[in-house]
């Protein structure tokens, strides 16, 4: 089997047969860097990984169908001093209180449109 090892230089790996020590660079490097050409480094990428044929375009996408999302969720608040959070519907705007224990009412009093799981809110 082939041991290879990274080159500190240009930051790729090679051979580790093929390495030798290099004046310019005092130190050992990998066949590509013993040409004495200024070595081309990798980048590090510091992003996290996209989807392949990712571009802008998607990325604007994505952003703005994040916001359609959180615009078609009922919105919830604490109603200091007691266990209902106030829920505003959204598909009619209308305020309501809101029970997380018992999970009541289960639909908007007043347009009957599903309440979405409070998943994210603290009590
Ligand atoms: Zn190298
Ligand atoms: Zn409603």
């Amino acid at each position: 089997m082939e041991v290879t090892i990274l080159c500190k230089v240009c930051n790729r790996s090679a051979p580790a047969d093929q390495f030798k020590l290099h004046y310019k660079w005092r130190q050992v490097v990998c066949p590509r860097c013993q040409s004495g050409k200024e070595p081309v480094k990798q980048e590090v990428k510091v992003e996290p990984p996209k989807p392949a044929g990712w571009d802008q375009d998607d990325e604007y996408l994505e952003k703005a169908s994040r916001q359609r999302k959180v615009e078609t969720q009922a919105q919830f608040s604490k109603i200091a001093g007691s266990n209902l959070v106030k829920c505003k519907c959204f598909s009619c705007k209308y305020d309501f209180k809101y029970d997380p224990v018992r999970k009541t009412p289960y639909s908007c009093p007043y347009c009957n449109a599903d309440i979405p799981k409070l998943k994210t809110f603290n009590l």
